[in-house]
């Protein structure tokens, strides 16, 4: 399985570069681009946020062994939810992720690698949904629910055992 990554606005240097570097297995690399489309139809003036459904119908369908995934630092939101980390098509191979949340609090020597893990780890779970994997009850899964910033950093950026067989059982 490919990802195509999307950067959508502007991107960081390296990170989508690090981030697809970072997949674990079932991905085997991929490509980055630029998904070149105006947010304004999906932006919601009284939240100041982006409309997280809205967003992803303009990600492009990807071909057959290739998963396509947005990478923004825009705020995303979903209607009964405050905000969210991302968002995808469950079995679609599409989705977005968004790191506007997931800046860690505190400025160490770590931050710049906390940072990304968080990214990755939810750039891994937004494409586990996209292939088809519904929430996981192993907490270090990527495929775990995670709510705040500091749960993500509970997880690890790949599969856990179950999770990995499905997906290769797809
Ligand atoms: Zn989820
Ligand atoms: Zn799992």
């Amino acid at each position: 399985m490919n990802v195509r990554l999307l950067g959508l606005g502007e991107v960081p240097p390296k990170l989508a570069e690090a981030v697809l570097a970072g997949l674990p297995r079932p991905f085997s690399g991929g490509e980055i681009g630029r998904l070149a489309v105006s947010l304004e139809r999906c932006y919601d003036r009284t939240r100041a946020q982006v409309d997280a459904a809205c967003l992803i119908e303009q990600v492009p369908e990807p071909e057959p062994d290739w998963s396509a995934l947005a990478l923004t630092g825009v705020d995303l939101f979903m209607p009964a939810l405050t905000y969210v980390f991302g968002v995808s098509h469950l079995g679609g191979r599409r989705g977005i992720v968004s790191w506007f949340r997931l800046h860690p609090e505190e400025e160490d020597a770590d931050t710049q690698a906390r940072f990304t893990r968080r990214i990755t780890t939810e750039v891994v779970h937004e494409l586990g949904h996209g292939m088809g994997l519904v929430h996981c009850v192993v907490p270090d899964c990527a495929m775990h629910r995670s709510l705040w910033p500091e749960g993500v950093d509970l997880k690890r950026p790949e599969y856990c055992p179950a999770c990995l067989a499905t997906l290769t059982s797809l």
